[in-house]
């Protein structure tokens, strides 16, 4: 009886993944070093923490609609564009998708209300604050709750955001400054994932996949990132709370 040739199919196996590994390696060699205190979301400790976080609801469908901003002030669309689709939220036609909808960072000041709170070329230009933030979602048929860190304590910042990050269909999304945590440098927006009460730690997922991998940051130096204060108006950086608006789609 011929036997089954398991370790040729191991080693062909082996040899994939180590093509895979390399290959991610290669990508993820573009971005850039992290520091001492930030954790990789694609190291072996990262994807632990997500395994075992009990606050990880809307890790499923952020990753989804995960996307890259598609330029360097973008930040804030991009976060919005992931939120919003991952709600389900009515989204414009897209010509090449036709006859679906989907929010994108190309189509979303399509909706003229959007364009009076704030005009794309000046988004693109300087990027957004953080009440400008909660204006454009607001603009949209849902609930928004806009928190400047400044005005909340660690204690509130962990509790508001784990709550959400525990529930399905709300989402939130954090403005910080990098530099806080290590990071190059100026103010940046990103939705956060999940919490991991083990290890006190937020997983960002940051959407200049570019520059960074999604990490995992403790609630202490995230939530010093957002009591930052914006000078652009004199006001602390802070996140936002998104859950679906009552009675609507
Ligand atoms: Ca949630």
């Amino acid at each position: 009886m011929q036997r089954v040739q398991f370790p040729s199919l191991n080693a062909t196996l082996r040899t994939v993944l180590l093509s895979i590994s390399l290959a991610s390696g290669q990508a993820i060699a573009q971005t850039l070093p992290l520091a001492p205190d930030l954790i990789a979301f694609n190291s072996s400790t990262g994807a632990e923490l997500l395994l075992e976080s009990e606050a990880k609801q809307d890790y499923w469908n952020l990753s989804i609609q995960f996307v890259t901003q598609i330029n360097q002030a973008y930040c804030g669309v991009a976060s919005m564009v992931m939120v919003l689709n991952s709600m389900g939220i009515t989204a414009p036609e897209v010509p090449q998708y036709a006859p679906y909808h989907v929010f994108t960072q190309e189509n979303f000041f399509d909706n003229p209300a959007l364009r009076r709170v704030l005009a794309p070329e000046v988004v693109a230009r300087q990027g957004m604050t953080l009440d400008q933030l909660g204006q454009l979602l607001n603009s949209h048929p849902v609930n928004v709750q806009v928190y400047h860190g400044g005005d909340v304590t660690l204690a509130e910042f962990r509790r508001l955001i784990a709550e959400n990050l525990d529930q399905q269909g709300n989402f939130v999304i954090v403005n910080y400054l990098r530099s806080t945590i290590g990071q190059e440098r100026g103010g940046h927006i990103s939705p956060i994932a999940a919490y991991s009460a083990q290890s006190d730690r937020f997983l960002i997922l940051d959407v200049a996949r570019y520059k960074y991998p999604p990490v995992w940051v403790t609630a202490e130096d995230l939530w010093q990132a957002t009591a930052t204060v914006d000078t652009s108006v004199g006001k602390t950086r802070g996140f936002v709370l998104v859950n679906p608006r009552t009675g609507s789609n």
